[in-house]
């Protein structure tokens, strides 16, 4: 077992979006640091994969954006690539698996709905939509949505956290609007140059000791590093495995363990023709934009495709059904997928040209979903308590972000900003 002794200014750990950003605002800050990350890449729940011969790639975890995200615009910019518009007809339409049209889902209005306001305080997100919504069709859409768009089923979900984090996004254009010209990975390589030898990979963080005048961190591979300050960026599940010295984790256990991990599986089918793009919905011709499944809960399918690019169709399954289907083969997650689209876009799905998928459920490093919420029986203020910097630690995720939470914007936001907050609060102490 190997021993280093490394004495920085900070350490970072976690080499996701969030880890990236809290490292390259350091550097501007003139500031020494160390960024660990514990496995042999970074990025996290960004991942390229890109063909052998350079070619072509999909993207397995983080895909789309619009340019109300200025941070992730910039970073692609300065990566050296554009945005291009993802593929979306006008008046594209969402239906379900009866093809009727999922109508827009009014989360303020359906709030409003609630007579009982102390009833939100003590019931989880689906009994919520239960005691609003009459109409089984709409309960079952909702839920659906709620498991696709968050990750969690809404019988774990605490509604007053989700309310606040819905109002944390506000987004003026369509969130899929557009996609990098090339692989986010290209985005991640350049956040990489920036800390160069500063990055280390293989160093999975599994304790935080208080010292006298600091920290010391504990890799699993033997390896300590010494510093004043640490930034966790890692998802606060992730986080919660980690070994704090005492006054640590009273200060924030709690608050850590007010979150629930995500769930999602993402495949990605590729097509010659993109024969679904018009279907006929009562008699009628309409553009279709995706699938959400009422009676599947947390399946949908979406057009993926960039307007001068593959034809592609991505499902994305999210919350319980996601971790059901991560107990199973990936030919029975296929046939499963396969089997819901042939009932709503007929026989032709079969014939894809190839199909990849990640399931990311129970990660060890990245949580399972697009990020974790906070649970019902969670304290709904957990998010302030790891935000804010403690005895020179703060923690950095998309889960925490001032703005734009569970998006990549979001882990590029939070990293900034748990650096500001170390800058202003702790560095000057
Ligand atoms: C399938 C999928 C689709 C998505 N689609 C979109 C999309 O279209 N648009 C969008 O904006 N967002 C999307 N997201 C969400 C987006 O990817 C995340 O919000 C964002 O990337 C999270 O970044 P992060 O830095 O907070 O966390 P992570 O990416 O999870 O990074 C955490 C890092 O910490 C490391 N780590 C964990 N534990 C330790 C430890 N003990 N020691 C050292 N290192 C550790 C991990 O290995 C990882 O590298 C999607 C996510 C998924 C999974």
């Amino acid at each position: 077992m190997s021993h280093e002794q490394q004495q920085v200014n900070t350490i970072i750990i976690g080499a996701g979006l969030a880890g990236l950003s809290a490292a390259k605002a350091l550097k501007e800050n003139g500031k020494s640091y160390k960024l660990l990350e514990a496995t042999n890449r970074a990025g996290g729940k960004v991942q390229s994969k890109v063909s052998v011969d350079g070619s072509d790639y999909v993207e397995l975890g983080a895909q789309f954006i619009n340019e109300d995200m200025i941070e992730m615009v910039r970073l692609i910019k300065d990566s050296g690539m554009t945005l291009d518009h993802t593929y979306l007809a006008d008046d594209a339409v969402i239906i379900n698996e009866t093809k009727d049209e999922v109508g827009y889902i009014n989360f303020a209005h359906h709030a409003e709905m609630l007579k009982d306001r102390s009833f939100i305080e003590n019931h989880s997100l689906s009994e919520v939509v239960d005691q609003v919504i009459e109409d089984d069709i709409e309960v079952k859409a909702i839920k659906s949505f709620v498991a696709a768009e968050f990750t969690v089923s809404s019988d774990y979900i605490n509604p007053k956290a989700l309310k606040r984090l819905i109002g944390n996004i506000t987004l003026e254009e369509d969130e899929v609007k557009y996609q990098a010209s090339g692989p986010l990975s290209q985005v991640i390589d350049y956040l990489v140059n920036i800390s160069g030898t500063n990055l280390l990979y293989e160093e999975p963080v599994e304790e935080i000791q208080k010292t006298e005048d600091g920290y010391i961190v504990k890799s699993k591979t033997g390896n300590e590093f010494t510093a004043k300050a640490v930034v966790i960026a890692v998802p606060p599940t992730v986080a919660r495995r980690i070994q704090f010295s005492q006054n640590l984790k009273e200060r924030f256990y709690p608050a850590l363990n007010s979150f629930i991990d995500g769930a999602v599986i993402k495949l990605i089918f590729t097509y010659e023709e993109p024969f679904w793009r018009q279907i006929m919905i009562d008699g009628e011709k309409k553009n279709l934009f995706g699938v959400l499944f009422g009676e599947e809960e947390g399946v949908n399918v979406m057009e993926s495709s960039k307007k001068e690019g593959a034809n592609r169709l991505t499902m994305f399954i999210g919350g319980d059904k996601a971790i059901e289907l991560a107990r199973v083969t990936a030919e029975e997650r296929n046939s499963f997928a396969v089997n819901r689209l042939a009932q709503v876009l007929g026989d032709r799905i079969v014939d894809y040209q190839s199909v990849e998928e990640k399931v990311w459920v129970d990660s060890p490093y990245y949580g399972g979903g697009y990020g974790g919420l906070t649970h019902f029986g969670g304290n709904f203020e957990a998010k302030r308590a790891l935000k804010e910097p403690f005895m020179n630690v703060v923690f950095a995720s998309t889960e925490l972000a001032p703005a734009f939470p569970q998006f990549m914007e979001g882990a590029v936001r939070s990293g900034k900003y748990a650096v500001e907050q170390l800058l202003t609060q702790s560095y000057k102490k």
